[in-house]
């Protein structure tokens, strides 16, 4: 099976790695891939969001199966520009189409589906510019600290967390008359702060049968000890220690049944990951976010995680017998730990050369913003590299991917050392 994945991040990395470990896996494109995703594939320079480019691409190199990694292509409806087309409408693409991925693509729809299927989520409301009187009520009433999300896709920025009504009201006229994310956030959902611990699950689905695959935890802010600044991810890890099996069993009952059931009586078709985004609030789940999508750097920790053939389960979502296909999880800990660009995330450090990963002992390591430049392999992103060790404790995995991640340098490097041990 000839096969090709859409993007360029670690997440991609991670999928290239372990799809080329099957021996169902024929040829091996990654669009537009990065200097790790050559050495399982062949890269090829189309962008996410160039339909026309990735049909032609399709056609001319006989892809068999269609990857989708990251959240826009399919908000902005690849899955359904295949289906649309004759001449591609055969393959298959993992990754929903435009209407399931508006679980992502808008926080709004997102909430009135979980409400109508009664999922447990924080209490919300959306307003617009002509409810900005009403949304001002809502804030009053709503408790402290006060939730505000842009609608629709903010580039991962789009949450804000108030600590006052006061602040609450300016950033909603900011966000709702002065479009401060864009035409994102003409819409915004107010909502409920949940306390508890967060964590992710994510599910793999043809549209009527499921896989649970194993939960992560990541962790965004730049700094030691979760301070400063949000980021795209600083590392992960796989499975999370809190989340047993009773635990699991509630997220299973009370948000995965009703997801998938949810979609099938609103005959949402749907193919593909879902990420559960989850606060563990004293001992019950709620739902913080879906999104359409494996998450970065979570799969990083979760892939290496699963035993089974990764082709043969795609195949099962791409054929509607996903039920038929075994998922083996391994009971090892994967611990994923990110190396990002000096200055990130904001203005970083591009272009410097990357030494040392041939040092790396006992992890996996995935690129992410990197390229080529002659036989050097140069730093061209904000996150820069994952590095994922599969240990059989925690601790020897934290360990192993921090001690590794040590022996790669490049100008301005920088990696949190505190990666999971808040799990310890
Ligand atoms: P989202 O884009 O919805 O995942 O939100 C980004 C982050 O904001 C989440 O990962 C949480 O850390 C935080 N967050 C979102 N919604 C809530 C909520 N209702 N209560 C507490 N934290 C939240």
């Amino acid at each position: 099976m000839n096969i090709l994945i859409l993007g360029s991040g670690g997440r991609e990395s991670a999928f290239a790695w372990k799809l080329a470990q099957s021996p169902k896996c024929g040829q091996l494109l990654i669009a537009p891939g990065n200097a790790g995703t050559s050495q399982y594939g062949t890269n090829v320079n189309i962008g996410v969001n160039d339909f026309a480019g990735i049909k032609q691409l399709v056609l001319s190199n006989n892809i068999n199966m269609v990857l989708v990694g990251p959240e826009e292509p399919l908000v902005r409806g690849i899955h359904d520009f295949f289906l649309a087309d004759d001449a591609i409408k055969h393959i298959p693409v993992i990754g929903p189409q435009q209407e399931g991925a508006q679980l992502e693509g808008s926080k709004d729809f997102s909430k009135q589906f979980m409400a109508r299927h009664n999922i447990p989520a924080a209490k919300s409301q959306t307003f617009t510019r002509e409810t900005l009187q009403e949304g001002f009520e809502y804030l009053a009433t709503i408790g402290l600290p006060i939730v505000l999300k842009a609608d629709g896709l903010a580039a991962g920025k789009g949450v804000l967390i108030c600590l006052s009504v006061q602040e609450a009201q300016q950033e909603l006229i900011e966000m709702l008359t002065e479009a401060k994310f864009g035409a994102a956030s003409s819409k915004v959902v107010v909502e409920q702060f949940l306390q508890g611990i967060e964590l992710s699950v994510f599910v793999l689905t043809d549209g009527s049968n499921y896989k649970v695959l194993p939960s992560a935890k990541d962790y965004k802010r730049i700094g030691e000890g979760d301070t400063g600044l949000n980021t795209g991810g600083m590392g992960s890890v796989s499975p999370v220690p809190f989340a047993d099996a009773e635990f699991l069993k509630k997220i299973e009952d009370r948000i995965i049944i009703p997801t998938i059931e949810g979609l099938k009586s609103e005959k949402i078709p749907y193919k593909g990951f879902i990420f559960i985004g989850l606060m563990n609030c004293g001992g019950d789940p709620y739902m913080i976010e879906y999104n359409c999508r494996m998450g970065d750097p979570e799969t990083e920790s979760v892939l290496p995680r699963i035993e089974s053939d990764l082709v043969d389960l795609l195949s099962g979502v791409a054929e509607g017998n996903l039920n038929e296909k075994q998922l083996v999880i391994s009971d090892k800990i994967a611990a994923t730990v990110v190396m990002v660009a000096g200055g990130y995330p904001g203005e970083y450090l591009k272009n410097k050369v990357i030494t040392g990963m041939e040092n790396v002992r006992g992890s996996q390591v995935f690129h992410a913003g990197t390229s080529m430049d002659g036989d050097n392999v140069i730093t061209t992103g904000g996150r820069v590299l994952a590095v994922t060790s599969l240990q059989d404790n925690l601790f020897d995995a934290l360990q192993q991917a921090t001690a590794d991640a040590s022996r790669i340098y490049y100008d301005g490097m920088y990696f949190r050392k505190d990666i999971g041990f808040d799990l310890l």
